[in-house]
């Protein structure tokens, strides 16, 4: 088999970068996607945030410049190669050197050049990609870039695209106006497809028109943002090229995510020896002012606290939480409405409610580890990837049957006694009290059960593994025919 070659466009990418799970994304799968027959490469802006103990290894290649609207902008064009991936990073200080990497006035400009300066980029690069794979809004105006000015080249003519939506809330939606200034579209076939409506251009819709295949990030929501209720208003042109849509389901990094090796908990522990998980509650109940006992279950939530992760529902039943015998501990920054509900009860019930107002990744360790159960009814989940974390330090998720949050949590069968958490259908607060009631009866009345669920959850297979064959496979044949 001739090798394939692909390049992976992103936003954002670790170690350099990180805003959310795209990164991780990035970071993780061409890792596990490279073998003798396919290479990844990632390409991603050179932001002045990147650190500089990466900026000083890169290696500078050339420079050319982007055509964009009537502007010619500089960019250029740098690599570093770290074990078996190497990645171009896109340079011009006037898109890239700012304080943040998103919501900047000017963003819809900023990553129309990237997307462009992709495109431009394959023609001076060391690499043939058969396949350019872009990753949500930000990339989104490639595969049509690629199309309306790159066929051409003999280098570009013949890439195939695909296009991933890690989340359609998030489209990239700026002025018509941009349509001719910037992407230089006006009066091309090109321009009636990416108008939303004559006030709006919509980035991601001109991926979902041009590219050659379209994924999501699990197979549930790919079924979900068909629909009116999650598309976000694109379900019309998802539903249109149903047949080229398909999800694949996001790993966790085993290694970092690891019970049994993990420097950051009180105690070490596996699937082998979960009886000392108890260590690690007692531990976070001293660190938080938490009641000390074996003898409560902890529920744990960690999260952005946005309305997308269910936070209305989690809110409105903190009364009948307080009421009950558990504990909560709340790990999470965001909404001021839900930071001060938290801090209330919080305030209100020391011993038993718990709310971190921070971002801290060693204590995100900490809760998984020291938690019985974990919070996520969220309202739509493209893949999640904090009920995966949960099972794999045996801490059994609550979640809603949504997304990827469906397709990998297997809910508590009574009858059988298997699953790997608890579930509930409707975005309801007394469905998940309902789920909140299940786990605490059985938690108090069969502790045998709960040890087996426990078991479950830390030996399911969340590796990248799995989903990077089926990325091979996509990419196999995408290719092949
Ligand atoms: P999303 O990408 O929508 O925020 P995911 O479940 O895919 O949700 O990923 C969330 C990641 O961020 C998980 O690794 C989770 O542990 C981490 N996380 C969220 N909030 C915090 C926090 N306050 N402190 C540390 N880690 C956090």
């Amino acid at each position: 088999m001739k090798k394939i070659n692909i390049l992976f466009a992103a936003s954002e990418c670790t170690p350099f970068i990180k805003t959310g799970g795209l990164a991780d994304v990035a970071g993780a799968l061409p890792s596990y996607v490279n073998t003798a027959n396919y290479e990844i490469r990632v390409v991603i802006p050179k932001y002045s945030a990147l650190p500089k103990k990466y900026t000083d290894k890169m290696e500078y290649m050339c420079n050319f410049y982007v055509p964009l609207g009537w502007r010619n902008q500089y960019c250029g064009l740098f690599k570093l190669k770290i074990g078996k991936v190497t990645y171009y990073f896109l340079d011009n200080e006037y898109y890239f050197k700012r304080d943040n990497l998103y919501g900047e006035f000017d963003d819809g400009e900023r990553f129309a050049f990237f997307s462009k300066a992709v495109c431009e980029a394959i023609l001076h690069m060391d690499f043939e990609p058969d396949i350019l794979h872009c990753n949500d809004w930000h990339t989104a105006l490639a595969p049509v870039f690629l199309r309306e000015f790159y066929r051409d080249a003999e280098k570009t003519r013949d890439i195939k695209t695909i296009f991933t939506i890690h989340n359609i809330k998030f489209q990239g939606m700026f002025s018509s106006f941009l349509l001719g200034d910037i992407l230089g579209l006006w009066g091309t076939p090109a321009a009636w497809q990416l108008l939303s409506d004559s006030h709006t251009v919509n980035y991601m819709l001109g991926a979902l028109c041009y590219s050659d295949r379209i994924t999501t990030v699990s197979p549930g929501y790919a079924e979900e943002i068909c629909s009116w209720y999650y598309g976000e208003g694109l379900e019309y042109i998802l539903n249109k090229r149903k047949s080229i849509l398909s999800g694949i389901l996001n790993g966790i990094d085993t290694k970092v995510y690891d019970p049994e090796k993990d420097k950051a908990l009180a105690v070490n522990y596996g699937a082998s020896s979960l009886e000392k998980k108890k260590e690690n509650k007692l531990a976070l109940q001293r660190e938080t002012g938490l009641e000390v006992s074996e003898e409560v279950p902890m529920f744990a939530l960690i999260s952005r606290l946005t309305e997308q992760k269910g936070l209305d529902l989690v809110t409105y039943i903190l009364p009948h939480i307080s009421e009950r015998n558990m504990q909560l501990v709340v790990l999470g920054v965001g909404d001021q409405k839900y930071e001060e509900a938290f801090a209330y009860y919080a305030g209100r019930y020391p011993g038993k409610i718990c709310f971190l107002k921070k971002f801290d990744e060693a204590q995100s360790h900490r809760i998984y580890a020291a938690s019985d159960a974990f919070l996520m009814p969220s309202r739509f989940e493209p893949c999640g990837l904090s009920q995966m974390m949960a099972m794999r330090y045996a801490s059994l998720p609550i979640v809603r049957e949504t997304g990827g949050l469906k397709d990998s949590v297997a809910p508590y069968n009574k009858y059988t006694g298997e699953g790997t958490g608890f579930s509930f259908a409707n975005f309801n607060a007394h469905e998940l009290l309902g789920a909140v009631d299940e786990a605490l009866t059985l938690w108090f009345n069969d502790k045998e059960a709960w040890t087996h669920l426990m078991h479950n959850a830390a030996e399911a297979d969340f590796s990248w593994k799995s989903s990077a064959k089926e990325y091979r496979e996509l990419y196999k044949h995408l290719i092949q025919g």
